[in-house]
């Protein structure tokens, strides 16, 4: 059934409250609002009761596909199930009702809790210090690359070259030529790695630095970290890493103990803030001890003296890069980081890790054999499948596959990325996720494969049960073309 508009299912005289009535004089609208800005006519606003609005809105949720709905297995952006104790705390009233221009002792909660989490986050990740500034991962990146960037100014150098491996993330390349740097790739191994000999021909005297996300995208972790590690460092260039895949290591192992100087976390990512619909993120950056001059000011600071503890914000570090972000940062995203690390615990979060990594290789475990694998098990939090022989074999496309999974109930995986594996499907079912869930999931994938045998037109004309059919995917691109040409 077509959803109607708000304004269809308006009814005049039908009314969304009741309320008593009122004993209090009125004050005519001129008096309080210039005539010039007072409506002529009345505004055309829906009259529904409040029990259609309920509904309206509730059939429109039903509508879309949410991770409140079902399993969300995509690759690299961890979808996982959110816990909403989070956002009780968010609301609680020390938090909601703050204005960012309060006076310092009127916030002294708020700074004790971004204190307190910077110094979980440095734990977390083995680093000296972080700034909980950035409004992103990519946000993220461009702060620590201007850490980088900074760090060799001041030592009178002007490095030139970032390195970016091949299978990362859009963002890194992206973020490195905002900051102005010139981006070197380098190659991944057979085995999906780094190519440890790609890396030597390409360090030089202008390099800065290596960007390196580890657990890399297709969920393979880098195991000669160290080497990589020294080879970097012997350079005199520094070692980034994307750190979006944080919860395949939280609790096993730090990036600051693999010798990394920068890392970006993405709270609504590994620590778990809604993220659907694009915002708001948080990507706080931590620090190697050579860094920490340059961090982003206000610097939350704790000062404890014999009348008892203070938090303040100090601005006065004159070799910082500057504000990267006004106010306090995306501060509830903050909050929903806080409530999670601390309910969980030092176990908890370890168990985070470990629930990631069983989910991901008993899902590979079940699809292995049914698509093409282009790199060896085991892997860490996610995998990535290609598409390829469903392609050669029966002409359906991992494009097909994706609207296909739709049918069946789920979001579709991540898919043509990494750009390093044709036909990508790529999958990462999170900790979050029951074995019954994944079962399903692997049966629904399972299924299509049959049907791309089987049936290959009923995978092409998918998605046939969902409100919106397919798009004409030809006639949409050339539109944004157009939009982009304009
Ligand atoms: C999501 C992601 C990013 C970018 O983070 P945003 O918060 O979306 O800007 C960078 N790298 C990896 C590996 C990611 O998964």
């Amino acid at each position: 059934m077509r959803e109607k508009l708000i304004f269809d299912l308006s009814r005049e005289g039908r009314k969304g409250y009741s309320l008593s009535g009122n004993d209090i004089p009125e004050l005519s609208l001129e008096a309080v609002i210039p005539e010039k800005f007072l409506r002529t006519e009345p505004a055309d606003l829906p009259e529904v009761p409040e029990s259609e609005v309920v509904r309206h809105f509730i059939r429109l949720s039903n509508l879309n596909y949410h991770v409140d709905k079902n399993m969300y297995p995509l690759g690299s952006c961890t979808m996982k199930y959110n816990p909403k104790v989070n956002d009780a705390v968010c609301d609680l009233p020390g938090f909601s009702e703050l204005h960012p221009l309060q006076p310092e002792k009127t916030v002294q909660g708020a700074l004790q809790m971004m204190y307190e989490l910077s110094g979980m986050l440095a734990e977390i990740a083995g680093m000296a210090a972080v700034t909980l500034q950035p409004a992103a991962g990519a946000h993220g990146e461009l702060t620590g690359i201007l850490l980088i960037k900074k760090y060799h100014e001041a030592r009178g150098s002007r490095r030139r070259k970032l390195l970016v491996v091949d299978s990362a993330h859009g963002t890194n390349p992206a973020s490195a030529a905002i900051a102005g740097y010139e981006i070197v790739s380098v190659k991944g191994a057979p085995d999906g790695r780094t190519d440890i000999e790609d890396l030597k021909a390409k360090l030089d005297g202008d390099v800065a630095a290596l960007m390196l996300t580890n657990p890399n995208t297709i969920g393979l972790f880098e195991k000669d970290i160290l080497t990589i590690s020294q080879l970097v460092h012997e350079n005199g260039s520094l070692l980034y890493m994307d750190g979006a895949n944080m919860n395949a290591l939280l609790g096993i192992t730090r990036p600051g103990d693999m010798g990394f100087d920068v890392v970006h976390y993405n709270l609504h990512k590994s620590f778990s803030a809604p993220h659907g619909g694009g915002g708001p993120g948080s990507g706080p950056v931590g620090v190697s001890e050579k860094l920490i001059p340059y961090l982003p000011v206000p610097v939350v600071e704790r000062i404890a003296t014999e009348d008892g503890t203070t938090y303040r914000l100090n601005a006065d570090h004159p070799e910082s890069i500057g504000r990267m972000m006004n106010f306090y940062g995306n501060f509830s995203v903050l909050i929903r980081a806080y409530t999670y690390i601390r309910m969980l615990g030092a176990a908890g979060l370890r168990r985070v890790s470990e629930n990631a990594i069983i989910n991901a290789n008993y899902l590979l475990s079940r699809l292995d054999g049914r698509y093409d694998l282009p790199y060896p098990k085991p892997v860490m939090h996610e995998f990535c499948l290609s598409g390829d022989r469903q392609k050669k074999a029966h002409g359906v496309r991992t494009l097909d596959i994706a609207k296909r999974l739709l049918d069946y109930g789920f979001h579709a995986p991540t898919i043509y990325f990494p750009l390093i594996v044709s036909e990508a499907l790529m999958i990462e079912p999170t900790e979050t996720e029951t074995r019954e869930t994944l079962d399903q999931f692997a049966e629904a994938l399972i299924d299509i494969a049959d049907e791309a045998a089987t049936s290959p037109e009923l995978i092409l004309a998918a998605p046939v049960n969902t409100p919106v059919r397919r798009l004409d995917e030809a006639q949409a691109s050339r539109q944004l073309n157009i939009c982009c040409t304009l």
